[in-house]
């Protein structure tokens, strides 16, 4: 098992390992062992929370909640936009600490440390503009105030995948709105969490506001939380089928809810479309953070006139990457995030195999050790194959084509996902069109990222509901409260 190098040890040493609550740092007995996913040896232990430190942390977050409603909304909003900075300025430590626990590359890294921040830039500037409403009933004998008010104390859950900008997108907008947090971070990455909620109490953010929580009791000590009625608002990053769970566990107290789940992105590419441009943006569709995104483009769709020319292409780009550790020089593409995830990679590209796919490049893991598959391309896919029905989390792409307009807008529909869709077309109409019929939160056209602070981020159907991000994030935060007042 290969060791961390000095640097590497000095950034994962400086984490804070113990359960954050109430300002202050809590060991336990039982520890959480941080695997680094390329050399699977053991880099850190943190804390590993019982369901009674998880009612400490949220009586800490509600002792917290009034003080922290009536604080200015500036001061709220510069406590963010310090914590943008100090990020900003150690944006390679930070990064490295996300490679070395999640294994992605550290480009990769570094580029969801700048997204990951940027929430905290945009929602310092949403803080001082929450704003009511007046206005004159109808009759004109009442007048109608209307005022928006924090939810109240708050459970994050986020996933390993992106174990940074997960909780930026729901901490970001509940410090602005007024509103104390409890915070779980997936088990796998906890240690960029842990950094994060030091460095916020650096920006001046008051004990109790943010309270954080590592565990593997993961059911035992997040389900109390949401039924307990002190909390007033759950929000999910994470597969559907959690997220459905948490959902009947929250109609007990009929909390606010928001859902950031799963996802299987179409790519559709039509035959009027810049071939090489969409190449260009299949390949951040697919292999931004090495495959393992919710908006990760999981099945393209072609035109049969240029499926060819675009799947020929992108194979030749997808077999040129680089696979390695993801803190090395040079390395496009890190492991997998673990076992589990590299099994069922590899599980479903041998499905669309044994159903006659074709491979053009790819098709097997790198290296006995570490959690690496090769870039890998599927032609020919079957459409029962269930690479095209189930969320892969990994560098496939498998391609199929299409004929008419109607055939890829149905094909795009066919699932029960409805996160992001790509489209590659340079003809306004067409574009519009097919926009406005796919069963989507978002579509990305001509281009293979969405992902923007300032854009509400968000699915439907099983994708989940509720938006991170953009003017509608803030939202998710606060209450309406309309007083009629009589003349
Ligand atoms: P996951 O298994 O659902 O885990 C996500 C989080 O939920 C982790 O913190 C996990 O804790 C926790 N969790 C697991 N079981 C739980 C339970 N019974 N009760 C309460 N919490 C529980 O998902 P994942 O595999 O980590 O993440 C990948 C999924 O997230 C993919 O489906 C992806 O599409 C989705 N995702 C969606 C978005 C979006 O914005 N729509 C963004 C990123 C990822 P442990 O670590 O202890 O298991």
């Amino acid at each position: 098992m290969a060791a961390l190098t000095g640097h590497e040890a000095e950034v994962v040493d400086a984490v804070p390992t113990g359960l954050l609550i109430g300002g202050s740092w809590r060991s336990t007995d039982a520890t959480i062992d941080v695997e680094d996913p390329s050399t699977e040896a053991v880099i850190a232990t943190v804390a590993d929370a019982t369901a009674a430190d998880g009612d400490a942390a949220l009586a800490a977050a509600v002792a917290a909640q009034g003080d922290w409603a009536a604080t200015g909304p500036r001061e709220r909003g510069e406590i963010l936009r310090r914590a943008w900075e100090l990020i900003t300025a150690q944006a390679d430590d930070l990064a490295l600490l996300m490679t070395l626990e999640n294994g992605k590359a550290l480009k990769d890294a570094r580029a969801e440390v700048t997204y990951g921040a940027e929430f905290f830039r945009w929602f310092s500037e949403e803080a001082v503009r929450i704003s009511g409403r007046w206005s004159v009933a109808p009759a004109g004998d009442t007048r109608l105030l209307t005022m928006r008010q924090p939810v109240g104390p708050c459970l994050f859950i986020t996933p390993w995948n992106f174990p940074l900008a997960m909780g930026t997108r729901k901490i970001g907008p509940a410090i602005a709105a007024g509103c104390t947090m409890v915070v779980k971070p997936a088990r796998s990455t906890p240690l960029t969490m842990l950094r994060l909620a030091e460095i916020l109490a650096e920006a001046g953010l008051p004990d109790g506001v943010l309270n954080v929580i590592t565990t593997t009791s993961t059911g035992e000590v997040v389900e109390p939380l949401i039924r307990d009625s002190r909390l007033r608002k759950l929000s999910f990053t994470g597969s559907t089928e959690v997220g459905r769970s948490l959902v009947e566990q929250s109609a007990e107290q009929l909390l606010r809810v928001s859902m950031e789940l799963g996802g299987n992105a179409p790519f559709v590419v039509f035959a009027d479309a810049d071939v090489e441009a969409a190449v260009d943006g299949a390949m951040i569709a697919k292999m931004r953070n090495g495959g393992e995104a919710c908006t990760a483009a999981n099945r393209f769709l072609v035109h049969e006139s240029i499926a060819e020319a675009f799947t020929a292409a992108l194979s030749e780009r997808m077999g040129a990457l680089t696979v390695g550790r993801g803190s090395e020089d040079g390395v496009d593409v890190g492991p997998l995030v673990d076992r589990p995830t590299l099994d069922k990679v590899s599980e479903l590209v041998g499905d669309a195999t044994d159903r006659g796919a074709a491979v053009r490049t790819g098709g097997r893991r790198v290296g006995e050790q570490g959690y690496f598959y090769a870039p890998t391309v599927l032609a020919e896919v079957p459409v029962d194959a269930r690479i095209l029905q189930e969320e892969v989390f990994g560098p496939v792409a498998p391609v199929t084509t299409f004929s008419t307009d109607d055939e890829a807008v149905a094909a795009a529909n066919d699932t029960p996902f409805g996160l992001v869709a790509y489209v590659y077309t340079n003809d306004l109409g067409r574009a519009v069109s097919v926009c406005e019929r796919l069963e989507t939160g978002m579509v990305g056209l001509n281009q293979g990222i969405v992902s923007n602070p300032a854009a509400p981020f968000g699915g439907v159907k099983h994708s989940g509901f509720g938006r991170e991000g953009g003017p509608e994030g803030i939202d998710e935060y606060l209450e309406t409260k309309y007083i009629g007042i009589k003349l």
